[in-house]
């Protein structure tokens, strides 16, 4: 359906009542235009409250868990009580207490078995995008527009890796088509949940933190749409994070591959997995500011055109940790044991971030979230075993105190000199440069600096790339 405009709400668009309505304020107002979806996250830090929940469950702490239960029923109540007609609220309030009740059944489960068993916790934390998508659609009924919540289990199919799940397009593109190609059709709004899915046989999945932004591109690609917008609270995508760059400037445009490069070195602002359904059928992507909706945002498309040159973001992630790998003697290929290590990296689902070998040393270290370090280096404990027990590898190293800073920008292939000032401006910083990457693509710098330093060279890079 090509005139088909997806619409993707994040937690704080529809953080309150009040953010609420304003988000139905700008659905109302295209839809009255042409074929709306709406995807809507949980409504700000439920999804981090569901999860502390899971937490105490975990921990058997009956006390911490009621305190998590009782602040999302309230949170969820007193916006129900501001969004929908005193008649409907009765109705409105009992289905608000049965996904809380659903909710806290699973919690109960986790409790008993002192475990949070990975599927157990995504249809759990799923209940907070079913509950900002019960109000959602509630409040435009109350307004007179055909409204449905829909659940993602229902249209998004995705492979079992729970918590970090991938859509299976094929069948997603029918599962959606089929349930939602037909409230379109009858003029009817669909609120789908962002963040969740289930497999093909029903078992709930999520898509990872900040997900409900791939959703929205599962979806813009499974129906065909015409245009993705992706609301937000700053006016679009940056030349860097404004809450650690204060002078940081919107970009008009921008293309897929600056997007996704900028995404996966943690410019939060979307999900790093977003574009790629997109690529396909080009499909644009807005991003946009829903408290000042009248600026026109960020559009992400396939190409830009002549004339932009140089960089165009620099972005950084902290939470890393830096792996580093030698082989004890030059008789050992590093080759080999590299092949291994990435091997196993793979096959427990570890992204590297970054990777830089030295070839006379045969050393080699690559960067990982600090989240999946203990399942990395589980698998490549497990997976060199043997060269480990013989001393054919010198011991894995592990330095936390790291962080990634990424400059990204389609105009510097090729650009002579950018790097040299790139590693001047952070060094006259006195930041010290650790490792240093740089894509085959030629988008993306990336360097390890010592973590104290991050920002600093952060707003130094910015700086000196007159970004
Ligand atoms: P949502 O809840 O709408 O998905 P997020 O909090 O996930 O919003 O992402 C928006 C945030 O991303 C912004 O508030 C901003 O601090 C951060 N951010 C990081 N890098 C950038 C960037 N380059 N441009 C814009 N925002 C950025
Ligand atoms: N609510 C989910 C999260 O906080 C997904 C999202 O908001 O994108 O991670
Ligand atoms: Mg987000």
């Amino acid at each position: 359906m090509n005139n088909l405009l997806v619409m993707k709400f994040g937690g704080t668009s529809v953080g309150s009542a009040a953010r609420m309505k304003v988000a139905c304020d700008l659905i109302a107002a295209e839809a009255a235009k042409r074929p709306v979806t709406a995807v809507v996250s949980a409504m700000s830090k439920i999804t981090d409250l569901l999860l502390e929940t899971t937490r105490h469950a975990e921990a058997d702490d009956k006390a911490g868990i009621d305190r998590c239960l009782s602040q999302l029923e309230t949170r969820h109540l007193e916006a129900a009580a501001e969004l929908v007609a005193p008649e409907e609220l009765r109705r409105v309030q009992d289905s608000v207490n049965e996904l809380v009740a659903d909710f806290s059944r699973i919690v109960s489960g986790m409790q008993m078995l002192g475990y949070r068993p990975p599927r157990a916790v995504d249809e759990a934390i799923a209940v907070g995008e079913r509950l900002s998508a019960l109000l959602i659609s509630e409040h435009l009924r109350s307004r007179g527009i055909t409204a449905t919540a829909v659940n993602a289990s229902e249209v998004v199919v995705t492979d079992a890796v729970f918590n970090n799940a991938s859509p299976l397009m094929d069948a997603t593109r029918e599962k959606a088509g089929a349930r939602l190609l037909p409230m379109l059709e009858a003029g009817e709004i669909a609120i789908v949940t962002g963040f969740n899915g289930a497999t093909a046989d029903g078992r709930p999945t999520t898509l990872g933190r900040g997900g409900s932004d791939f959703s929205a591109s599962i979806l813009s690609a499974a129906l065909g749409a015409g245009e993705l917008w992706i609301w937000t609270d700053v006016d679009g995508i940056m030349t860097a994070d404004p809450r650690l760059v204060p002078d940081a400037k919107i970009l008009e445009e921008i293309t897929y591959s600056e997007a996704a490069e900028l995404a996966y070195a943690g410019a939060k602002v979307l999900h790093p997995r977003t574009l790629a359904p997109l690529v396909e059928r080009g499909i644009p992507v807005w991003s946009k500011n829903s408290f000042a909706p009248q600026k026109a945002g960020t559009r992400i498309v396939p190409a830009l055109g002549a004339g932009n040159s140089g960089a165009r973001a620099v972005t950084s992630m902290a939470n890393v940790a830096l792996v580093s790998l030698e082989p004890a003697s030059s008789t050992v290929s590093g080759v080999h044991i590299m092949a291994r290590a990435l091997d196993a990296l793979d096959r427990v689902n570890v992204e590297i971030l970054a990777l830089s070998s030295s070839s006379y040393r045969q050393s080699f270290c690559f960067l990982v979230r600090n989240e999946e370090l203990e399942r990395a280096s589980e698998a490549i404990e497990a997976a060199l075993a043997l060269e480990l027990t013989h001393g054919y590898v010198n011991g894995i190293e592990v330095d936390r105190n790291v962080g990634l800073l990424a400059v990204v920008g389609e105009g510097m292939r090729g650009a002579s000199g950018l790097a040299g000032r790139i590693f001047t401006a952070i060094s006259r910083e006195n930041v010290n440069v650790i490792a240093i990457a740089q894509g085959s693509s030629e988008l993306t710098i990336s360097v390890v600096v010592r973590r104290d330093g991050l920002e600093k060279a952060v707003r130094a890079v910015h700086t000196e790339c007159h970004l």
